[in-house]
Parts: structure tokens; C-alpha cells; sequence
């Protein structure tokens, strides 16, 4: 699939009239140079969009609308360079749909001690300007992130990007659509949700056709597309050789090529950019898809196990939130632990479906019997995954809202290597600890089903859960069982509140 061009975010400057045309004028040079060093920085992936300073309540109005009508648009930041009485801001505020940053700075980084004057003071005073901003974003209940630092400094750079990637995911989760090839794992509870709610709160279209409407795409698959395909698989991986043109297996091998180009034309034929599958509902597919599903999940495509269109849709979305980091994101299950000796530890993996863009090293195309299924065996990638920090992160449906459950983990190498196991898989230790992030992820009711990501951090995710109005309970070194519990039980009075009668 293709997402669309590079996202932009709009630089938004405020000021007013009560210092004469030369003042704004310079306002409008200083605002400039605060977005080219933001977009000089080389750290925000999203394009800073600069726009004209500012000065009143139908200019205000106008740019919101603006930005909520143009899908280019992820985002805006706002900065108050001067004293800008905010009441003009309020129904421009009002009005606008797309995420916010409020960005607190001033052009000056040091103050010119010997010589400053009145002059100075009135071309840096965002410290007041802003914060008579923030009291009128605070006073209407604005969702918003806010930023304070100087443009120079890299740290801050970042956190705009994070936020911007955030902004990128919300914009990808607002119009995605997920196509579900036939419904939940028979009895499963944490797969099911409401969906008509996740398309009022996120934006994704969930909807579930018959695995039979595949098949027919995937039966009629040309054997030429087939040839070249197969022809990739050896160059890309380490291909077993039982799988290899003119060996015994091969079949299996372009059986699997056959249903990764029926399944993306299918995708992309529909716009859908998340699917699901289901390994009790296979209708007439000869093997579970595995190393179409790795594929597509590296391309971007979200995907989740056993109908699980919540996980799939997420998945998307972080995605999106990750695109060009040069590191992965994967559906992931908490398979099985590790309780020691040395440090406890959980190794994830699923049946087959597993993202490649985690992958330590060039992955291994293996086929191996499944036990569940009830079909041919299956072709997989088989990898161990990159050493490192990541978050996993899983979407509860609680009745009267979803609740987002992350973990800060560590990714590590697995104590021994692991030749019987004939599936891909991570390693981590869970902050802070095995039994605290158990305990803590249990008592929230979070998911098995999570995505594992090593391109974006704690706070995007957390930017990305304020944009879409829904709690995220972060398990992290800091975390205890006691104040956890606490937490989630003030957070579920203040999400009923908030949710208010309807
Ligand atoms: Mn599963």
C-alpha cells in the first residue's frame, strides 16, 4: 500500500496589533527562523509548515479550518512569540480537529545581560505571551501537547518529531480501513470489542468477509507472478533447502507466494491497509498465512491474529507512527517465561506471524508442521529479534471505553540459541521487573496480543493515546503494583466523567 506523501505540520505564530507594523514584521522574520531551525534540525520527520503571523480572532478561525479540511495536515503548533491576548484564540481553538502542540520558546537562547533593553524584552516575551495562551487552552479543555525549550536544542527537536509521528499514526488510524477474514477465535473475550466505538474514537472501518472471497483472488494468481516472487524469497532470505526451486518442497514455497499476492491485490484492491486472519477459518486456503502476513506487516500493513482487528488496526497505526526509523514494529504475543535462573524474562512469538522488520539478522524461510490449523504445512520466517529497548502495547475494549496497557522492555539476545523452535520470537525483560509488569498488565486487563515496537517510544504512544481521547496505563522502571492499582482506579472515575451523557 502507499501512504501519502510526507506529513506536514503547520508552525502557527500569535502576536497583536499594539506594536505597530515594523514590530511584526520582525515578529514574522523571528517566527521564520524559529521553523527553519526546527526543520533544519534533521530530527522531525514531518515537513514544519510556516504561516503568516497571527494577529486576530477571523485569521485564527480561518488557518483551523484550514488545517482540519487539508488531509496533508497531521498537525499544528502554535507559539506565542508576543503578548498575544488569547481571547482570540477561542473559537479558532474551538474549531480545530487536528492534534495540537503548544511550543513554548523564544528566539534569544541567552539573555544579553549588559545590554538588554526594552527593546529586547519586547521581542522575547513568549514567557508571559505563552502562558496567557495556555491558561485560554486550559480554560476550554483543548487536548494538546506542550513543549517548552529552546528551537536549537536536539532533545527538543525530538519531542516534536515524536509528537508529529504520533500525529502521522492518528491521521493514518483516522481513515484506515481493516478487513477481517472471517471472525474472533471461537470463545476468545479480549479479541472481541465494539467496533462502531473504535470508528467514532479512531477512525478505523472494521469490516469481515468471507476467507472464501480470498481464496478466489488467491486461486487466480498467475503462475508467471508466482515465478518471479519465489524468485525474491531466495534473494531476500536464507532459504531452506527443501524449499528451493526443483526440491522437494517447493510447492509448499510458491503455495505461500501464492497467497501474498492474492492477499495484497486483495488489500489493496479494497484500500485497506490492516487485515486479520483466522487459523478456525481458513475455508478453502491449503496453509495458514505466515510468510504473507510477515511480509505485508513489513510493507506496513497492520495484522492481528484470531480476528484480532484491535491489534491489527494498532499495529497500522505505530506503523505509521515508526515509517522510516529504520527500526520495526511486530504483532506479538507473551508466549512463555522465563522465571531463571538469571533474569526472568518473557519470550514472545506467535504461530507464525511475526514482522521481519525486527529481525537481528537476515531471516531463514523454513516450512515445519503445525499442529493447529488443520492444513499443509506452512511456510515461515524464523528470526530472533534485535537487541534493544522497544515498548509493547495492547487495546482492551473495558464495556465503556478502550484502554491502551504499554510496557517499557528491553530486548535481549535469548540465553541459549534456540534451534526447535521453528518460529520467529523476541526476548525481553519487562520493566521493572517480570512479576511487576505481570502484575501491573494483568490488574489492567491488557491484552496477549500486543504490538512490539523499536521505532517509537513511550511518549509518542502516550501523544498518540491524548489525540485519540483514550487512556494509556504505562508500566515502567518507576512503576509499583500499589500505585498502579491506584492509578487505574482514579482514571476509571475521571474516563466516566469525561465521558459525560450521550
Ligand atoms: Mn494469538
Amino acid at each position: 500500500m502507499s501512504f501519502a506523501g510526507k506529513p506536514q505540520v503547520w508552525f502557527l505564530t500569535g502576536s497583536q496589533h499594539l506594536y505597530g507594523q515594523e514590530t511584526l514584521d520582525q515578529v514574522a522574520a523571528q517566527s521564520q527562523q524559529i521553523q527553519r531551525m526546527l526543520a533544519d534540525s534533521g530530527r522531525i520527520s514531518a515537513e514544519i509548515v510556516w504561516k503568516p503571523v497571527l494577529t486576530d480572532a477571523a485569521a485564527i478561525r480561518s488557518i483551523m479550518q484550514t488545517a482540519n479540511n487539508d488531509p496533508s495536515c497531521v498537525g499544528v503548533i502554535a507559539w506565542m512569540h508576543t503578548f498575544s491576548p488569547a481571547k482570540m484564540w477561542i473559537t479558532g481553538l474551538d474549531l480545530l480537529r487536528k492534534p495540537l502542540l503548544h511550543l513554548h520558546t523564544q528566539l534569544n537562547e541567552a539573555l544579553p545581560w549588559s545590554t538588554i533593553d526594552m527593546d529586547f524584552m519586547n521581542l522575547n516575551q513568549a514567557a508571559h505571551g505563552d502562558r496567557e495562551f495556555a491558561y485560554v487552552q486550559t480554560r476550554i479543555g483543548v487536548a494538546r501537547k506542550t513543549v517548552a525549550g529552546h528551537a536549537s536544542d536536539p532533545q527538543l527537536a525530538e519531542r516534536i518529531d515524536g509528537w508529529a509521528r504520533a500525529a502521522a499514526g492518528f491521521a493514518h488510524m483516522r481513515s484506515l480501513r481493516l478487513a477481517r477474514f472471517g471472525d474472533n477465535m471461537r470463545d476468545v473475550a479480549v479479541t472481541e470489542g465494539d467496533k462502531v466505538e473504535a470508528e467514532l474514537r479512531f477512525g478505523v472501518s472494521v469490516n469481515t468477509y468471507g476467507v472464501n472471497d480470498l481464496v478466489e483472488v488467491v486461486d487466480a494468481v498467475p503462475d508467471a507472478d508466482i515465478d518471479l516472487l519465489v524468485a525474491d524469497y531466495a534473494e531476500a532470505y536464507r532459504l531452506a533447502p527443501e524449499l528451493a526451486r526443483g526440491a522437494e518442497r517447493h510447492a509448499s514455497l510458491r503455495y505461500a507466494a501464492r497467497i501474498e499476492i492474492g492477499l495484497r491485490s486483495f488489500l489493496d484492491d479494497g484500500g485497506f491497509g490492516a487485515f486479520t486472519t483466522n487459523f478456525q477459518d481458513l475455508g478453502g486456503l491449503r496453509q495458514l498465512p505466515g510468510l504473507a502476513v510477515q511480509r505485508l506487516m513489513a510493507d506496513g500493513y497492520g495484522f492481528g491474529g484470531e480476528g484480532d482487528w484491535k491489534t491489527s488496526a494498532l499495529l497500522a497505526a505505530v506503523k505509521a507512527m515508526g515509517a522510516g526509523t529504520g527500526r520495526g514494529t511486530s504483532f506479538m504475543e507473551d508466549y512463555t517465561y522465563h522465571f531463571g535462573p538469571g533474569e526472568p524474562k518473557v519470550l514472545g512469538a506467535h504461530m507464525l506471524e511475526v514482522c521481519p522488520t525486527i529481525a537481528e539478522e537476515v531471516p531463514s524461510c523454513e516450512i515445519h508442521a503445525l499442529g493447529i490449523g488443520d492444513r499443509e504445512d506452512p511456510v515461515r520466517l524464523v528470526f530472533d529479534a534485535s537487541p534493544g529497548p522497544a515498548v509493547v502495547i495492547g487495546l482492551a475494549d473495558l464495556g465503556d471505553r478502550f484502554r491502551l496497557v504499554a510496557n517499557e522492555i528491553e530486548v535481549v539476545a535469548p540465553d541459549e540459541p534456540l534451534p526447535n523452535l521453528p518460529v520467529a520470537r523476541a526476548v525481553w525483560r519487562p520493566a521493572p521487573s517480570l512479576s511487576t509488569s505481570a502484575e501491573c498488565w494483568l490488574t489492567a486487563g491488557g491484552p496477549h496480543h500486543t504490538v512490539l515496537t523499536q521505532a517509537v517510544g513511550p511518549e509518542t504512544l502516550h501523544d498518540f493515546a491524548t489525540m485519540a481521547a483514550t487512556e494509556l496505563v504505562l508500566i515502567d522502571s518507576s512503576t509499583t503494583p500499589a500505585q498502579f492499582g491506584d492509578r487505574l482506579r482514579w482514571n476509571a472515575a475521571y474516563h466516566r466523567l469525561a465521558a459525560g451523557m450521550r
